[in-house]
């Protein structure tokens, strides 16, 4: 075979390739465009060629792309882009049918040095890979996974977090504690009589009241406090960087607002209160769940001073 000929049916499997091709000389202008390129980017061949690439397409990461070319001509190394690092080169339309959801073709990008018989490299090629199945598969994969995430770590019925979940948040704080000293108030809370709220009204009334105490807990606290359901109708509120004198105060705060609350049910309006624990972490509270049971003990204290009313932990 004679190099023309040969030359001839490289270029047409060039022409033919699923994958985009365009070889770019030291003054980045298109030498060679093949037709997966002529046909996403609407530009046949003849109107791209001799064209410096961002010129004829403003939208392309100028900068970035010629520091990418400059280190392919240098160092004469092949340089990779994946669509993690940068979605796509060239924006184009996603055309396939199963990913038809997708916004824009993801591409995987190869700089590749090419080498003239001299040694010399004075072009380099860009192959354009559409990777837009594999890119959708994953993100798919990634938010499916996020849910399930988001699930395993949430109380069902008030969206809170979940007992599990929470008690890992406060080992956390806890160890924060031993090596920073940071101050961390804990509060334990739970409905007073809510037996009777059930008997009264049923259930799913009483299911309501917690979900309506969830939310005024999360409108009462800050975004960075961590709040837990802890059992039925026992929350466990985390005050970070928050000491029992301001816990105190929020503590009030909740206890009021749930005493004037009216919460609407099937065939009425349920009224109920709250008594709430508060224990600060401090030197001597030898572990997580010691400052748990100060919280409960302080708890404890205010169930039976009355209810409706909020209690600080005391030793001894
Ligand atoms: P106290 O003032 O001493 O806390 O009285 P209480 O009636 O609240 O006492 P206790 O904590 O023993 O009772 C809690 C009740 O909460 C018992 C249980 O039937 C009910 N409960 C637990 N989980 C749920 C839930 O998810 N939904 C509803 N509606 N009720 C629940
Ligand atoms: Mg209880
Ligand atoms: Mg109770």
């Amino acid at each position: 075979m004679n190099g023309i000929e040969e030359l001839h049916w490289q270029l047409g499997l060039l022409q033919t390739l699923d994958v985009g091709l365009v070889v770019v000389n030291r003054d980045y202008q298109v030498q060679l465009w093949n037709s997966f390129m002529a046909n996403h980017s609407g530009y046949s061949a003849s109107e791209t060629e001799g064209q410096v690439l961002w010129q004829k397409f403003p939208n392309l990461p100028h900068a970035w792309l010629q520091r990418k070319l400059d280190a392919v001509f240098m160092l004469k190394n092949q340089a990779y882009i994946n669509w993690e690092q940068r979605p796509y080169l060239f924006c184009f339309k996603s055309h396939r049918p199963i990913t038809g959801l997708a916004p824009f073709m993801y591409q995987n990008v190869s700089l590749i040095p090419l080498t003239s018989p001299d040694g010399e490299v004075n072009h380099v090629g860009v192959l354009i890979y559409d990777v837009t199945d594999v890119a959708m598969a994953r993100l798919e994969l990634q938010s499916a996974n996020r849910r399930l995430e988001d699930l395993s770590r949430e109380d069902r019925l008030t969206g809170l977090f979940n007992r599990g979940y929470w008690q890992e948040c406060l080992d956390i704080e806890f160890t924060r504690y031993q090596r920073s000293h940071a101050c961390s108030t804990l509060v334990m809370l739970d409905i007073d009589h809510f037996k009777s709220i059930n008997d009264t009204w049923g259930h799913p009334a009483g299911d309501e009241v917690i979900r309506h105490l969830a939310n005024l807990l999360v409108s009462l606290a800050r975004k960075t406090d961590i709040i837990g359901r802890y059992g039925g109708e026992e929350f466990a509120i985390l005050l970070v960087d928050t000491d029992s004198l301001n816990a105190e105060i929020y503590c009030e705060r909740v206890r009021r607002t749930v005493e004037s609350a009216r919460v609407a049910v099937d065939g009425g309006e349920i009224c109920f209160t709250v008594s709430l624990g508060i224990a600060q972490l401090e030197n001597g509270v030898s572990s997580a769940s010691e400052w748990v049971s100060r919280a409960d003990q302080a708890l404890y204290c205010s169930k039976e001073g009355g209810r409706n009313r909020f209690s600080l932990y005391r030793s001894g």
